[in-house]
């Protein structure tokens, strides 16, 4: 335990546009442990002078890959770490994690299923890791996703979650919501994630599907509460809240 938490320097091995404004970390560890799908690593930085800024990201990266973790980071326009790490990492460069952190918010495959993921913009994140750990298992536990994203060119993974549900064998079906604008052929969702919305991406898991919501704070809220309104055991709904619109970060 105190290994696992204990800082290390990983050493930037890719980097690799996701979205206009959301890039892909490769981190190689020297102490690297396996973690499960849905946890998260909390990266510092130290400027010359002595001061720290450390933020929680979630690893996107399954466990199955060894040696190294991703990390898919947001860029935003004020903020601290995300635009030192867009703006100013380059591959070779040493950052300073520690990790995996948070028992909760974890999916491992024998947990089973079936699974419902619900993400707001970057909180798709530890619900890609769930997605990639259960296809390299080769998992088919039944799984629905419902992504929203402001635009279709803000939709992160989009070739890859489009990859895995054709090769999966029908189990893993995704929705997205659009929320600010549609291409014009656009037959998804076209608006917030809502009561009507969920019911219908729900219905067919039954009344029990392992949940997990992921996202700004006001849309895990109002996610989680929809969903217990609808009928789910609120023991079977578990959230992650990355930090504002509405709130300051924390996990739980
Ligand atoms: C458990 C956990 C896992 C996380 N995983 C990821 C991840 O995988 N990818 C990722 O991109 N982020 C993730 N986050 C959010 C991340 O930790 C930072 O909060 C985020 O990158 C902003 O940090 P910053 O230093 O760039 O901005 P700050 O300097 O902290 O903030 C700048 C401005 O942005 C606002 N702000 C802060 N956080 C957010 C946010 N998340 N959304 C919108 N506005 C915000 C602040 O209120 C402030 O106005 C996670 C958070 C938690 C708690």
């Amino acid at each position: 335990m105190e290994r696992t938490l204990a800082w290390q320097i990983a050493t930037v091995t890719a980097i690799r546009p996701e979205t206009a404004r959301v890039k892909s970390f490769t981190l190689t560890l020297p102490n690297w442990v396996e973690q499960r799908a849905g946890q998260h690593y909390d990266v510092r930085l130290t400027a010359p002078d002595g001061y720290q800024a450390q933020r929680s990201y979630s690893v996107a990266s399954e466990p199955e890959r060894r040696g190294e973790i991703e990390l898919t980071v947001e860029r935003l326009e004020d903020g601290e770490v995300s635009t030192y790490m867009h703006d100013v990492l380059v591959v070779g460069d040493q950052i300073e994690v520690r990790g995996p952190i948070g028992g909760y918010f974890v999916w491992q495959a024998h947990l089973g299923g079936p699974l419902l993921l619900v993400a707001g913009g970057s909180g798709i994140v530890p619900l890609m890791a769930m997605l990639r750990h259960r296809a390299a298992i080769g998992s088919d536990v039944r799984t629905r996703l419902l992504f929203s994203s402001r635009t279709i060119s803000d939709v992160i993974y989009s070739d890859e979650l489009s990859r895995l549900t054709a090769e999966d064998n029908g189990k893993l079906e995704i929705f997205h919501t659009l929320t600010r604008a549609q291409p014009p052929s656009w037959s998804g969702y076209s608006r917030r994630i809502d009561r009507q919305m969920l019911t219908e991406v729900v219905a067919p898991l039954g009344p029990a599907p392992k949940t997990y919501v992921c996202g700004p704070t006001l849309l895990v809220e109002s996610v989680a509460n929809n969903l217990v309104q609808i009928g789910l055991d609120p023991a079977h709904v578990k959230t992650e809240r990355f930090g504002p619109t509405g709130g300051v970060p924390r996990g739980g």
